[in-house]
């Protein structure tokens, strides 16, 4: 398995200024890999502005063209772990293997390597290997190289070897472009000016424009009426406006009671029970979250406990939250008690 997402295509990659060179650059890469000189090609920018579906596009087209070329996506979290795994299991030699055989290796936010000394030794063999037997790789990344932090130079000055090509916020006319391409492909007509309204106000980035598609769909048939700009203006003042609305801890306290029925008195005590427990973890969650306040402190709302139980809650609902669709719900609903949308 190559790990990859199929539905990261180029052809639903929407080229605009802010990721031209990157997107060329891809595609170069894509039908040429290892052969070009964009090797490494390390695509960098911030949150929700298409990393993952171009890395991913060029490994999907990798993938469908060369069928005998091995891909791999991994996240460097991932990687991190899987190099941890091996240590403890003593089976560092296979997963070095492993990894020098892929023909095309896709790595995924690699600022997650920063200050990891002994995961970035190992990379950095697995890319020389790599580099010299003319594989390509292919990284992403939230940041600059020169802004990395905790990065081996020498590791660095191999990212610098290849092309680093930056993606940026998307203008207007190619947020206009986005929204088109999203919505033609899940069948829904919306009026020009409905677009253009959308357009100009989310201006942030391309995960949030399809997280406002999602809910004026919710929105839509949950009143059984069109996307106008009726429901685009009143859609985007929930999320645009009331999320500035502070939430705070008694707010959070008072969804959690009310969504769980549970006793305020039950979940701020230690009780074990597991119809509290869950709530209550949920709750810290929610604080972690929404509030500004120190571990501790959010501790100190459920009985004293200690820091090291609200790390231990938060960890727990956010495995949860990627594992279990209900869960996930469960989340949904009490954003919607403060307004937000879990987008
Ligand atoms: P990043 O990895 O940079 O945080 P993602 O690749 O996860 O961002 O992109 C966030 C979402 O926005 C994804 O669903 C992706 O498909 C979409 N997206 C981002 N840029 C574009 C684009 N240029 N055209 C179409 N969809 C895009
Ligand atoms: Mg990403």
């Amino acid at each position: 398995d190559s790990y990859l997402n199929e539905h990261y295509t180029f052809d639903n990659f929407v080229e605009g200024d802010c990721n031209r060179l990157g997107r060329s650059a891809g595609l170069a890469v894509a039908q040429r890999p290892g052969v070009t000189s964009f090797n490494p090609l390390m695509i960098y920018g911030s949150v929700g502005l298409g990393k993952t579906h171009l890395i991913q596009a060029i490994g999907n087209y990798i993938k469908n063209t060369q069928t005998n070329k091995f891909v791999l996506y991994v996240t460097s979290e991932k990687f991190c772990n899987q190099f941890i795994n091996a240590i403890k299991n003593n089976t560092l030699q296979a997963f070095t293997n492993f990894y020098m055989q892929v023909d095309c290796l896709i790595i995924d936010d690699v600022q997650f390597l920063a200050g990891k000394e002994k995961t970035q030794e190992s990379f950095f063999h697995i890319f020389n290997h790599l580099h010299q037997s003319g594989k390509q790789i292919i990284m992403s990344s939230d940041r600059a190289p020169r802004e990395l932090a905790g990065m081996q130079d020498r590791l660095l000055s191999r990212f610098k070897w290849g092309l680093t090509a930056d993606v940026q916020q998307p203008d207007f006319e190619t947020r206009i472009a986005i929204l088109q391409k999203k919505l033609q492909a899940d069948g829904i007509y919306i009026e020009d000016k409905v677009i253009e309204y959308l357009a100009h106000s989310i201006d942030t980035n391309v995960r949030e424009m399809e997280g406002v598609i999602v809910s004026l769909m919710a929105h839509a048939s949950l009143n059984r009426k069109e996307i106008d700009m009726d429901l685009a203006r009143t859609t985007l003042k929930n999320i645009v406006v009331d999320n500035e609305k502070e939430v705070t801890v008694d707010s959070i306290l008072d969804a959690v009671t009310s969504h769980f029925d549970v006793n305020m008195s039950d979940l701020k005590s230690k009780s074990r029970k597991k119809e509290t427990v869950f709530p209550r973890q949920i709750a810290m969650y929610l604080m972690k979250e929404f509030t500004n306040l120190p571990l501790k402190s959010i501790g100190y709302h459920f009985g004293g406990r200690d820091h090291s139980t609200v790390i231990h809650a938060v960890q727990t609902i956010s495995i949860m939250l990627e594992t279990d669709k209900e869960v996930e719900k469960t989340m949904q609903k009490l954003y919607k008690y403060f307004n937000r949308v879990r987008v």
